[in-house]
C-alpha cells in the first residue's frame, strides 16, 4: 500500500507555520512535520511505502508551492493522511473526511481511534471529539483516494504535553490508525 503523508503549513514556517503557541514557542508547522516523519518511518518498517511533502495549501493549491493534490493523485497513492494541530479553544483529536459514508469515513475512523486510545490513558483531559466531515479541504476533495486530515491535539491547551512530550506515540498512533485500515481492506 503507498501512503501519501501530508504535514500540514509550510515547511519552516515559511509562508505559513500553521497556528502558534508563542508563550511556548510552538508552532504547528514543527510539530506536524515530527509526527509525519516519524510515521513514515513507522508505517516503511511495516512494508508499506511512503511519500512525504508538506504544503501549507488547505484550501487550494498555490502556484509555487508544493502540489500535494496532485502529488497524490500522480503518484499514484493508496491513501493519503494530512497531519495537523488544532487551535481556538478544546482538547483532544479530530479527524476529517470528505464525506461519510465512504473509504475516507473508514479511514478516520481508524486513525481517530488508535489516536484517543493511545493518549487519553496518558492524560485524560485528551477529548474524543470524532470524525467529522469536511469537503471544503482541496486535500480531502481533490484527492482520488481515501483521504483524512488529523487534528491531533489542541496548540493552546493543556494538551501542548502530549504534543511535545509524546511525539512518539502520536505519531505511532497514526501510524496504527493506517496498518488498521489496511488490514479491513
Ligand atoms: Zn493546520
Amino acid at each position: 500500500m503507498r501512503v501519501f503523508l501530508n504535514p500540514g503549513h509550510a515547511l519552516g514556517g515559511n509562508p505559513d507555520p500553521g497556528c502558534v503557541n508563542s508563550r511556548y514557542h510552538l508552532r504547528e508547522c514543527d510539530l506536524a512535520i515530527t509526527y509525519g516523519s516519524l510515521c513514515g518511518k513507522y508505517l516503511e518498517a511495516a512494508g508499506l511505502e511512503v511519500k512525504l511533502l508538506q504544503s501549507h495549501n488547505l484550501y487550494g493549491e498555490a502556484p509555487g508551492y508544493p502540489c500535494v493534490v496532485d502529488a497524490a493523485n500522480r503518484w499514484p497513492a493508496d491513501l493519503f493522511l494530512s497531519i495537523h494541530v488544532n487551535a481556538g479553544g478544546g482538547r483532544g483529536a479530530e479527524t476529517y473526511c470528505y464525506n461519510f459514508g465512504g473509504s475516507g469515513e473508514k479511514l478516520a475512523h481508524c486513525i481517530q481511534r488508535q489516536l484517543v486510545e493511545s493518549l487519553a490513558p496518558i492524560d485524560g483531559g485528551y477529548a474524543d471529539r470524532g470524525v467529522k466531515a469536511h469537503p471544503s479541504f482541496c486535500v480531502l476533495r481533490n484527492t482520488t483516494m481515501p483521504a483524512v486530515l488529523v487534528e491531533t491535539g489542541f496548540i493552546d491547551s493543556d494538551d501542548i504535553g502530549l504534543l511535545t512530550q509524546h511525539g512518539d506515540e502520536i505519531a505511532r498512533a497514526l501510524a496504527r490508525g493506517v496498518t488498521d485500515y489496511e488490514q479491513q481492506q
